[in-house]
């Protein structure tokens, strides 16, 4: 069982029009182990903050931890419609209120030896493909495709200079924004991918296929992970990616 941790926000700061920060910080944090940007916690949301059970359970990126000061930066994508405690306690939350936390999960590891890598995301993912391009080796190549949700959205990224960002702009007439037809259109570079995916259920699995059957990446060398689906809260996502994950052939 991972130790839950009470926080508290430090600050909150709009990065672009569709991404919040919230910076959190805890004695609690003194011993969360560094090294884990890009690996992901568990927000507790719950109205009794001396216990946690019954707490709706929601997952979210470690963007950056400063051990020295003890602060956690979480990137929170704003989705609007059908908002979930996640977004709500996001957009509501003020300077000194108090959240339990639990994790870090395991930190997914990057073939960092790979000969060139593709990152491919939407907003959910942004923070862990931030995080993972700033650890990756500077000589490193390859791309990253990245869905947006205005053009005003698009973020300096610190990244070898030889990977190379495309921002895509999801369409509001089109839920199937091209993030597909982007990555598909990029012309492929010799050598041995890493490939690295999270985004909405249904682009996951469209982008899963066209990894795995037509650019016939073996199932070890990629991450591949829905990070929501569209119409399902997180409860009813976790079952469906279960199922999925059991059905997925390598
Ligand atoms: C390992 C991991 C790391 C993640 N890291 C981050 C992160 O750093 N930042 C981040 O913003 N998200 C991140 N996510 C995604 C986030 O956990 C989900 O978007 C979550 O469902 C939000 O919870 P909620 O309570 O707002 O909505 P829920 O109650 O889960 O869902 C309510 C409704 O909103 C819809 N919905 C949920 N998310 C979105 C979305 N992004 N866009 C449009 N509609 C949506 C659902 O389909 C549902 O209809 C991560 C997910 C995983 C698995």
């Amino acid at each position: 069982m991972k130790r839950i941790r009470k926080i508290r926000v430090l600050n909150i700061s709009q990065i672009s029009p569709n991404m919040k920060r919230i910076t959190f910080s805890s004695n609690d944090l003194n011993d969360f182990p560094e090294n884990e940007n890009g690996g992901y916690i568990k927000f507790l949301f719950s109205k009794n903050l001396s216990h946690n059970k019954d707490s709706v359970v929601r997952p979210y990126t470690i963007r950056k931890f400063r051990k020295k000061n003890l602060e956690l930066d979480v990137d929170f994508a704003h989705h609007s419609g059908n908002q979930g405690y996640a977004t709500k306690w996001a957009s509501q939350t003020r300077i000194g209120d108090e959240i339990l936390i639990s994790g870090p999960g395991l930190k997914q590891k990057i073939n960092v030896n790979s000969e060139w890598f593709f990152f491919v995301g939407d907003m959910t993912a942004l923070p862990a493909i931030s995080a993972y391009l700033e650890e990756l080796p500077k000589s490193s190549i390859g791309f990253s495709v990245i869905e947006i949700l205005s053009k005003n959205d698009q973020i300096n990224l610190k990244k070898p200079k030889n990977i190379k960002i495309k921002w895509v702009v999801k369409s509001n007439q089109n839920e199937d924004s091209n993030l597909l037809d982007t990555v598909r259109e990029l012309k492929w570079l010799d050598g041995n991918p890493y490939i690295w995916v999270a985004c909405e259920f249904s682009k996951m699995k469209s982008l899963r296929d066209f990894f795995q059957k037509e650019k016939k990446i073996n199932k070890k060398e990629m991450y591949i992970s829905s990070y929501w689906k569209s119409g399902l809260n997180e409860e009813e996502h976790k079952v469906i990616k279960k199922i999925d994950a059991l059905e997925w052939v390598g």
